[in-house]
């Protein structure tokens, strides 16, 4: 891979060993030739790995003796391209440490520059129009460098030769400080960075320009300064990320361990969300109603300036309204967020790709991803089974991500979000173009949802690929885990999420399959219930605990608190849709089994971003020990396992209207009374297929509490568990999925021909 300082590691490594030859870049591969004393050429071969910079990977060596060709001097050879190889593109990395002391040296040229950079360090990605990536192909390229970044560029010992995105203050990129709403520049260079740290101090919100787009950043600490933020944002609830100067200062918000101290210090620099602590120092508007808080580092120069000098944590959220893409360009900023900011900073390193942060947290089980996204995409992850012709998969609908193959190699994009505005679609149509362009990878097949209105699905087929193949959610669900684990199947897949279109026509998102990647069994799922409103029933959690009562109105009583405060008129519309069969899906959801528990035990009625009212219960459930209430299993005429949960919502209204037993302790009786179900029905059909592993794969596998206690139950079984590791459980893995499931059947289908 380019840009990662591979290349000057072996000229530095060359020299010390006193070996003369080339070292040069061909798509995907280094070749070394040196000639020397044969034990120092040995010595070089042991360094190459065992010293190799941080941001290589190296997959392979392969070692060939050849003739010395008497050669003296050892030289970089330009990389050349060739049009018909494939190469990986860099992520962007966060600034290393040895870049962070130089900014703080009040004696070195780049002090207080916040574009410095070095070989380890920097934007990649966001920053690249062409491969092979050298300055000429990014937008470096405006920036011509100076005399002294040009000597370091060209001398072989320093940390900065062949950086391509070398700059100082002399020759690179600078900030300027913009009014709003109008974007009129008011200061520049330093003064700027005071304006914007003047206007956070006095609880101004401020966009700020980053690596791979916008930020909207405010006073974590300051209440009203949040709620202006909420309101203008649009954004009533969903939770916002912090950023921090340090993991000292991380400890101060919340209960950091060392594993989540090593995530957040970590080159990618995601968000990490961890347990919060009750210090005050963070408005409770950051994160209402949870027990959780998404904290990040500063990834960039700027970020570490900016926090220096306001010296407090920052609510750092994506430059967008709602749920839209973030703002990239700087015009487009002020045209997009000039109601929401109160002042712009920006700079002239002009954004190719747009990129979100990445969203991680740690489990008992490992870490697992909620978004993957800055630092870890483009990069590249294997398929275990080769497309024999180039492909594209769409993704689904909520977090859409698409997925580009080439023989075994996918490339996922990073998380797009939902693609429910033209906004959305149209990041989705240009990242593709980019990834078609950079990975030179001009799909024939495209792989899409079974559901037929998605906005993916549109896409998919505007393509004009010449094959069309749709692969039903869940299976792509359980797929992307299959496939990141490197297996084929078969095995026990549980799929537990809000929605995804079943091959019968109902919505599903609690299922359990015998799945390959070439297809799937459906063995086991929840029992269908109506869901008033369809799509509605996301927002409104008591339609989904209507949908239950509905197959045994006698239950009423127990439900007593799902309904509370609902306005009458739209209760009997919802009644009504489900007598009449009108807008009321069947559903076997397990995100919906989660609202209607939440409406149950009067959590929530109404969810203002999907998941909420999961979340809360997972928050409420916390690390409390639980009973478990049976859940009924049935088995169908067709052999199918149906779990019927109307038991275990009736055994929580009971209790918790009785007043004995605290909403929290019931929160987590329903957690542990769904993992008992679950693996259950998973071993029954492990046994009947004769099958040892089981993955889980969803949405739902966000909550933490679900995901380790099914996984350690499965385990004292000794069942094998496949879990998502690099693709997080949400929508974000389907398109790996469908890659995955596509590339088998394109295979099939070729050999059929
Ligand atoms: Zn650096
Ligand atoms: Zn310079
Ligand atoms: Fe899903």
């Amino acid at each position: 891979m380019q840009g990662v300082g591979f290349r000057p590691f072996v000229f530095r490594l060359a020299q010390q060993h006193a070996l003369a030859g080339t070292v040069r870049n061909t798509a995907g591969e280094v070749r070394i030739e040196v000639e020397g004393l044969p034990e120092e050429v040995e010595r070089f071969l042991a360094e190459l790995t065992a010293w190799a910079p941080p941001l290589a990977r190296i997959e392979r060596i392969e070692v060939t003796v050849m003739e010395p060709a008497g050669r003296s001097g050892f030289s970089i050879i330009e990389s050349e391209d060739q049009p018909d190889r494939r190469q990986s593109v860099p992520a962007d990395v966060a600034m290393c440490e040895a870049c962070r002391a130089e900014l703080h040296d009040p004696a070195d040229r780049r002090y207080g520059y916040a574009f410095i950079t070095c070989t380890d360090c920097g934007p990649r990605y966001t920053i690249i129009e062409a491969v092979p990536y050298d300055r000429e192909r990014t937008t470096m390229r405006a920036f011509a460098q100076c005399p002294a970044c040009l000597a370091e560029y060209r001398t072989p010992t320093s940390r900065r030769y062949h950086a391509e995105t070398n700059a100082c203050p002399a020759c690179g990129p600078s900030l300027t400080f913009l009014s709003a709403p109008a974007g009129t520049p008011m200061a520049r260079h330093d003064d700027a960075l005071h304006r914007a740290a003047d206007l956070l101090r006095q609880g101004g919100i401020l966009a700020l320009r980053g690596m791979g787009g916008f930020h909207l950043a405010v006073d974590a600490g300051d209440e009203a300064a949040v709620f202006r933020l909420r309101e203008r944002k649009r954004r009533e609830a969903k939770p916002f990320a912090v950023m921090i100067r340090d993991v000292d200062q991380a400890r101060l918000l919340a209960l950091v361990d060392e594993v989540e101290a090593r995530l957040l210090e970590s080159p990618e620099r995601p968000v990490v969300l961890v347990a919060r602590r009750d210090s005050g120092r963070v408005a409770s508007a950051v994160a209402p109603g949870l027990d959780t808080l998404g904290l990040m580092l500063p990834s960039t120069p700027l970020h570490d300036l900016l926090l220096v000098l306001v010296d407090r944590p920052l609510v750092m959220t994506s430059g967008n309204l709602s749920d839209e893409p973030i703002a990239m360009g700087t015009e487009e900023a002020v045209r997009r967020l000039g109601s929401v900011a109160d002042g712009f900073l920006v700079h002239d390193r002009e954004i190719l790709s747009r990129c979100d942060d990445s969203v991680l947290r740690s489990t008992p089980t490992g870490p697992l991803f909620l978004r993957r996204a800055r630092g870890f995409a483009p990069l590249p992850i294997e398929l275990p089974a080769s497309s024999p012709v180039p492909l594209v998969a769409v993704g689904a609908e909520l977090k859409n991500t698409f997925t580009l193959v080439h023989g075994s190699t996918a490339w996922v994009s990073p998380h797009l979000g939902d693609l429910d505005s033209l906004e959305a679609l149209e990041h989705f149509r240009a990242t593709l173009a980019r990834y078609r362009a950079l990975f030179r990878v001009e799909p024939a097949v495209a792989v899409r949802d079974l559901h037929p209105g998605y906005r993916s699905t549109a896409e998919a087929e505007a393509l004009g690929c010449d094959q069309l193949i749709a692969v039903q959610h869940h299976h792509a669900h359980i797929a992307a885990v299959l496939a990141e684990h490197g297996r084929t199947g078969p095995v026990v897949g549980l799929a537990f999420d809000g929605t995804g279109y079943g091959d019968d026509g109902h919505i599903w998102g609690a299922e359990v399959l015998v799945a390959d990647l070439a297809g799937y069994r459906r063995v086991g799922h929840l029992r269908y219930a109506p869901l008033p409103g369809g799509d509605l029933a996301a927002r409104r959690p008591w339609r989904a605990a209507l949908g239950y009562l509905a197959s045994r109105p006698e239950a009423a009583g127990a439900f007593a608190l799902a309904f509370r405060g609902i306005d009458e008129t739209e209760l009997a519309v919802a009644q009504r849709q489900i007598a009449r069969r009108i807008n009321a899906p069947l559903a076997s959801s397990m995100g919906r089994l989660f609202d209607a528990a939440a409406a149950v035990l009067g959590v929530r009625w109404v969810s203002h971003y999907e998941g909420q009212a999961a979340m809360e219960l997972e928050a409420l459930a916390g690390r409390g020990c639980a009973r478990e209430f049976p859940l009924h299993i049935e088995q169908t005429a067709d052999g199918c396992w149906e779990i019927d949960p109307l038991p275990l919502l009736v055994a929580l209204g009971e209790r918790r209207l009785a007043g004995r037993h605290d909403v929290r302790e019931l929160a987590a009786d329903f957690h542990a009374s769904i993992a008992r179900a679950a693996v259950d029905v998973a071993c029954r059909a492990c046994e009947a297929a004769g099958i040892g592993t089981v993955a889980l794969g969803g949405g739902v596998f966000q909550n933490a509490r679900l995901l380790w206690s099914i996984h350690r139950r499965l385990e004292d079984r000794n069942i094998e568990v496949l879990l998502p590791r690099r693709l997080g459980p949400n929508d974000g893995a389907v398109s790996f999925g469908q890659a995955a499931v596509g590339a088998v059947l394109a295979e099939r289908r070729s050999t059929c021909v």
